[in-house]
C-alpha cells in the first residue's frame, strides 16, 4: 500500500517516504528550507557552534569508538541534528 501525503509547502502529493520528518513538508522542501535558513542564519549558526563546541568535542572524544562502531547510530544522530535545525528554523520567536 502506498500512502501519500500532500506537502504544505510545494503542494505536491508525495509518498510518505518523501517526508523526512513526520510533518507536512516533504524532504525536498525541508532541505531547501534548511539551505536557505543556513544562508540567512550563518552568524546565528556560528554562535550556536561556538556555544556548543566544547560539548560536541567532549562527546566526540568520549564516543570515538562508539561512533566508529555504530555508524548507524551516528547517522541517526546526524538526522536528529537536522531535525533540531528544522525545529529551530520553524520557531517564530527564536532568540539565542
Ligand atoms: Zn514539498
Amino acid at each position: 500500500m502506498i500512502v501519500t501525503k500532500t506537502c504544505s509547502k510545494c503542494g505536491n502529493c508525495k509518498i510518505i517516504e518523501e517526508f523526512k520528518i513526520p510533518g507536512r513538508i516533504c524532504k525536498y522542501c525541508v532541505n531547501k528550507n534548511l539551505r536557505e535558513w543556513r544562508a540567512v542564519n550563518k552568524d546565528k549558526q556560528r554562535i550556536y557552534y561556538k556555544r556548543y563546541q566544547p560539548r560536541i568535542k567532549k562527546w566526540r572524544k568520549e564516543n570515538k569508538e562508539y561512533t566508529k562502531i555504530n555508524n548507524k547510530k551516528y547517522y541517526e544522530r546526524k538526522k536528529k541534528e537536522e531535525q533540531v535545525a528544522y525545529i529551530l528554523m520553524n520557531l517564530k520567536n527564536y532568540n539565542y
